[in-house]
């Protein structure tokens, strides 16, 4: 009796012991929870959050792959989070998705974790290239209103992490505040380029341009490059709005934003300075590259034909000024150099109005960088380019001929202008 009552003490307490250790590991893994949650809710931005997930999530749990895939139907988080899939960890563990089909049908009719081995069909696409080491894996569907957004992925080469009839609690948790959170970052994205974008025209708004002003300066002071800025402004655009109406008004205000954006590279920066003025940055571009762009919107603008909602023609034109760093100019004052850069593309716009309109005019430093790269490269193009620029209130036609003239001597040119 006595030896009975010692063994089943013996197996009580062992049971204890198991108790407790599985006990004090469950409160060490809600420790870790509890601080990776607060990090991911006090994210500072999308970009952030996902580096968090793809990287603390591993750490903290020791699993050994972590993946996110996203439902990004307008490409809006992959506008945001471009610049960061260079990153190799972000990189290698992020996916966007143009329709949540593949997830539909990855977890079916109902969005639950799902625990169990790793099959190749059906979790391949899930982990790009680590898929041989992984022996079971854990899929958390991230959904909001119903509608799945996403899906958390965990792979393990330990075939016994993950079981089907595993408790999911924990896992289900963590995918409601990691879904909450992830909206909640794609809100503050959103309200991040409102603030920064022209409701009227799309284009960035001129506290954006301040900010990117001075990024631009900075790195091209940093690598020597040549920055150049135009300043443009509609000509006489009081007069559009008193003839045909605020809102066709509205209208030439798009369209001529338009011309602009579609004249530049992706790295180039375009904002609506005020009313109807505009400014663009474009890095690494030459002072006859700037004159050329610049000359090319000029045209398209005067070229292209508006209808006013009576149907009546609306012809406009746009005066433009140029100026430009060039790559060796230094100063120790980033600020100031952002700051004479506008002033200088500003007064050259100020003499382009004073010419009587519908030109570009380079600031002074750049005209002599333009005039010599002119002569050194013989390019008749450019000298017509800067000729066209510079010679007061010269008609249409005659810029026409002076052009034709150019591209007979150069035609391969002649359609870039
Ligand atoms: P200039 O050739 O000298 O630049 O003449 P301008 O008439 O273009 O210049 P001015 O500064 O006299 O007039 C600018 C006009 O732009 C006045 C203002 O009513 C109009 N404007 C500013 N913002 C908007 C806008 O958002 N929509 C519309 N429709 N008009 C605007
Ligand atoms: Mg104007
Ligand atoms: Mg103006």
């Amino acid at each position: 009796m006595t030896t009975y009552l010692q063994s089943e003490n013996v197996s009580l307490r062992q049971q204890l012991e198991s108790l407790l250790r599985e006990a004090r590991l469950n409160e060490g893994k809600m420790r870790r929870f509890d601080q990776l949650e607060r990090q991911l809710i006090g994210a500072g931005c999308l970009t952030e959050f996902v580096r968090l997930l793809l990287t603390e999530y591993k750490l903290a749990f020791g699993v050994e792959f972590v993946t996110l895939v996203l439902v990004d139907p307008q490409y809006e988080a992959t506008r945001i989070l471009q610049a960061a899939l260079d990153d190799d960890e972000i990189g290698s563990g992020l996916m966007l998705l143009p329709s949540p089909t593949m997830l539909e049908a990855l977890y079916d009719q109902s969005p639950s974790p799902r625990l169990g081995p790793f099959n190749a069909l059906r979790h391949q696409a899930l982990f790009k290239s680590s898929c041989g080491a992984i022996a079971s894996v854990a899929l958390l569907p991230l959904s909001r209103q119903g509608e799945l957004i996403g899906s958390l992925n965990f792979g393990s080469a330990n075939p016994d992490r993950y079981v089907a009839d595993y408790g999911t609690e924990f896992l289900e948790r963590l995918a409601e505040i990691i879904a909450v959170c992830l909206q909640s970052a794609l809100t503050q994205e959103r309200l991040k380029m409102v603030g920064l974008t022209d409701g009227l025209t799309g284009v960035q708004n001129r506290r954006y341009f301040e900010h990117r002003l001075l990024e631009e300066v900075s790195l091209s002071r940093r690598h020597k490059h040549p920055l150049a800025c135009m300043f443009l402004d509609i000509d006489k655009f009081k007069r559009i709005n008193d003839i045909y109406g605020h809102q066709t008004g509205d209208e030439v205000l798009r369209s001529v934003a338009g011309v602009i954006a579609s004249q530049l590279r992706m790295g180039d920066t375009i904002s609506r300075y005020g009313g109807e003025e505009f400014v663009v940055l474009l890095p690494q571009a030459s002072g006859h590259h700037a004159l050329e762009i610049a000359e090319r919107i000029r045209l398209t603008i005067a070229e292209q034909c508006l209808q006013a909602g009576s149907g009546e023609e609306i012809n406009v034109t746009i005066s433009i000024g140029l100026s430009m760093l060039a790559s060796d100019e230094s100063a120790a004052d980033l600020n100031q150099l952002g700051v004479r850069l506008v002033s200088d593309a500003d007064k050259a716009l100020y003499q382009a109005k004073h010419g009587g309109r519908n030109r570009v005019i380079c600031d002074a430093g750049l005209r002599l960088g333009v005039e010599q790269s002119m002569h050194g490269a013989g390019n008749v193009q450019l000298f017509v380019s800067g000729l066209c620029s510079r010679l007061q209130g010269l008609p249409e036609q005659a810029i026409g001929l002076l052009k034709q003239l150019a591209g007979r001597a150069h035609p391969s040119r002649s359609r870039a202008l």
